[in-house]
């Protein structure tokens, strides 16, 4: 298993990292697989969504925001129980093809790390399986 680290900048934010995840492919030498990926965290997810316009992910953290308020009717001492909430709608794992050396994606797709209690250091733990030929 490998782990990226992404650095978070703002309480709410969706982090393209299909990039490094490339990076981990290519060292891998996989040409044929699956690359799947874990979210260590209950206030982080991941998920896959569109790369071409930046207001996708924009509108995305307005309308959770929208559905799951910052305050609310909440117990958990913390006090940041949307950002747990939000981390459940979205999950914790992804699991992407790899074929010919590349992520299976959609045109438009890109693989996004949701922060949802940041700014934080947050970790992504990835295990690439398959096979060196196609
Ligand atoms: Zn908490």
């Amino acid at each position: 298993m490998q782990t990226l680290t992404v650095r978070t900048g703002t309480r709410v934010e969706l982090i393209d990292i299909t990039a490094q995840l490339r990076t981990l492919l290519k060292q891998s030498n996989i040409k044929n697989g699956v690359c799947h990926i874990f979210i260590p965290h209950t206030t982080a997810a991941v998920t896959i969504n569109e790369n071409a316009d930046p207001d996708v992910a924009r509108d995305i953290i307005v309308t959770l925001d929208r559905i799951v308020p910052l305050k609310g009717d909440y117990r958990h001492v913390e006090g940041n129980s949307a950002a747990h909430i939000k981390a459940s709608i979205f999950g914790a794992s992804q699991t992407i093809f790899i074929g010919d050396s590349d992520f299976i994606l959609g045109t438009w797709q890109s693989i996004f790390f949701c922060e949802f209690d940041g700014p934080r250091t947050r970790k992504v733990f990835v295990k690439i399986l398959g096979s060196p030929s196609n």
